[in-house]
């Protein structure tokens, strides 16, 4: 690890006040990504803003029919919450399903979402959901918020506040996971508000996506066996040692099918 500055501001105001004075300057959340990508000095930001001392961005609250997440917000913080297990019990399942107990203790919602892993399980629930980010510029949709390969819609310097999910009427998350870390091989999350559906795949592919056919089935009839005919092109998913892109597509019908039997 090469030496770098740090500062552990106390407000959002003086973080992005920081964050502009440096172009090398980088947050840090819960470290669970960019501390390992240090030590291997892929990465080698000058400075690191913690933002492990700003309380507002901490925590989970009810606003009218949305649960509000802050980005600082723990995995195992949202796997235990009582609101979210109340209201949208799919997003509690789906943090408790993230890599081990360290991992849950320290990893952020606002780091999942900043890093865009292509395997992370939060963009799922996102787009899934239809949430909204904040940050300390604006509100972004979750649609246009995951844009490729580890890419988003964030500008440089700009900071995730939080995570504004609408509570569905029903909603269910599944995942086939790596044995060793946990991520998503392939996990889908399905949701229905009135007749709006929404399906979405991460792991499949380079970046979380929707699937339009299986929206239009569930909208139809909310069922698993709705989805069971639907498969999905393997042209552009993704093919490593843990699957082949034929596979994840299979596996996408299988995890649909699965999160409607499971939904709640
Ligand atoms: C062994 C292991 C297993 C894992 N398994 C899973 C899994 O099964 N599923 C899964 O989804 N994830 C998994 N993860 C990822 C983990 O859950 C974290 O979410 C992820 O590492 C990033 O979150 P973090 O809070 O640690 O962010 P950090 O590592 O601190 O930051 C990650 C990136 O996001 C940026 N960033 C952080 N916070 C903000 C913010 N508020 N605004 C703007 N940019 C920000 C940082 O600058 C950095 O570039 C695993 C990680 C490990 C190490």
């Amino acid at each position: 690890m090469y030496a770098f500055d740090y500062h552990k501001p106390a407000n959002i105001d003086e973080a992005a006040k920081l964050l502009s004075e440096s172009e090398e300057a980088a947050i840090v959340a819960g470290g669970m990504t960019l501390l390992p990508t240090m030590k291997q000095r892929l990465a080698a930001p000058e400075a690191l803003i913690d933002l492990g001392a700003i309380p507002e961005l901490v925590g989970v609250r009810e606003d009218g029919n949305e649960l509000v997440v802050g980005a600082m917000t723990t995995h195992m913080t949202v796997a235990t919450d009582v609101a979210v297990n109340k209201r949208i019990p799919a997003l509690a399942k789906l943090a408790d399903g993230i890599g081990d107990p360290q991992v849950r203790n320290r990893g952020t919602i606002g780091g999942s979402i900043a890093n865009n892993d292509p395997a992370s399980d939060y963009p799922a629930a996102l787009v899934g959901l239809g949430a909204t980010v904040t940050t300390n510029k604006r509100s972004i949709a979750a649609d246009d918020f995951f844009q490729g390969l580890f890419e988003t819609a964030l500008d440089d310097g700009e900071i995730v506040t939080g995570v504004r999910f609408p509570v569905p009427d029903i909603a269910g998350y599944q995942k086939f996971y790596n044995p060793a870390s946990r991520y998503a091989i392939v996990g889908v999350f399905v949701s229905k508000t009135g007749n709006d559906v929404r399906v979405a795949a991460t792991g499949a592919g380079p970046c979380v996506f929707r699937v339009p056919e299986m929206e239009r089935a569930l909208a139809d009839t909310w069922d698993p066996t709705a989805v069971d005919t639907i498969h999905i092109a393997a042209d552009e998913l993704n093919t490593d040692l843990h699957a082949s892109a034929e596979y994840r597509a299979h596996l996408t019908t299988v995890m649909a099918k699965r999160a409607v039997a499971d939904a709640r």
